[in-house]
C-alpha cells in the first residue's frame, strides 16, 4: 500500500524496485497506489504503469485527505494475507520487505521497520522527529515505539481489525499499536 501525493518522479523506480524484490522472493503480489489528489503527473504515471503490469492497481481519491486517510484507504482495499505500508518517496528501503516476510513467517503480526538513522534528511527535522517520538510516548497510555514510522507490515487479521475501527481522524501508527496482536522489529537506515 502506497500513499503518494505529487510523487510523479518517484512512483517509477518505486515500482521498478519493489518488482525486484517481489519477483525475487517468487511471491504473489498487488502493488496498490493511492494518488491522494495529486497535482502533478502522478495519476498519469501510474496510468501508464497500470497498463504495463498487471500487478499494478491504483486508488484514486477525490481529493487531497492527506498521509493518514490514504494509508487507511489502501488498507480497506488491500488483498493479500499481508500488507506492507511504504511511502512513494523512496524513503522506505524496499530491500527490508523480505526481512519483514521472514518475520510474519516466524509468527509476528505487526512488524515495525524500526528507524536506526535518517540519512539525507536535515538537522531540524531528525531532532524535531528524535523529539516527537518521546514526547509522543510520554502523553499516551498506547505503547508505541519510538523511531518507527508507518513503514510496516500487518497481517490481515490486523488490517480487518483496523477497518472495522470507526475513527475518521485517525493516527495509523496509534492504532495498530493499541490493536495488540503479536508484534516484530525490523532495523533499517531511513
Ligand atoms: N502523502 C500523501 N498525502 C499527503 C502527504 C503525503 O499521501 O497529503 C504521501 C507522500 O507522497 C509519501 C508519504 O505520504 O509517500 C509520506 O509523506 P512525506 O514524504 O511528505 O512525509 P515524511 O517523509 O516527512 O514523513
Ligand atoms: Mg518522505
Amino acid at each position: 500500500v502506497i500513499p503518494a501525493f505529487n510523487e510523479a518522479e518517484c512512483v517509477g523506480e518505486l515500482h521498478a524496485q519493489l518488482t525486484r524484490v517481489a519477483v525475487g522472493m517468487g511471491v504473489s503480489y498487488e502493488i496498490l497506489f493511492i494518488d491522494d489528489g495529486s497535482t502533478d503527473e502522478t495519476l498519469a504515471r501510474l496510468r501508464q504503469l497500470v497498463q504495463q503490469d498487471p500487478h499494478v492497481r491504483v486508488l484514486r481519491l477525490s481529493r487531497n485527505f492527506g498521509h493518514q486517510t490514504a494509508i487507511t484507504a489502501g488498507m480497506d482495499h488491500a488483498a493479500g494475507d499481508a500488507v506492507i505500508i511504504i511511502d512513494a518517496d523512496l524513503q522506505d528501503p524496499p530491500e527490508l520487505i523480505p526481512e519483514m516476510i521472514a518475520a510474519w513467517q516466524a509468527g509476528a503480526d505487526v512488524v515495525y521497520g524500526h528507524r536506526v538513522a535518517r540519512k539525507g534528511e536535515t538537522a531540524v527535522k531528525k531532532l524535531s522527529a528524535r523529539l516527537y517520538y518521546r514526547l509522543l510516548r510520554r502523553i499516551t497510555d498506547v505503547d508505541i515505539p519510538v523511531d518507527v514510522g508507518d513503514f510496516r507490515l500487518i497481517d490481515a487479521r490486523v488490517c480487518r481489525a483496523l477497518s472495522a475501527l470507526p475513527e475518521h481522524n485517525r493516527y495509523v501508527r496509534g492504532l495498530i499499536s493499541w490493536l495488540g496482536f503479536r508484534q516484530a522489529m525490523v532495523d533499517y537506515v531511513r
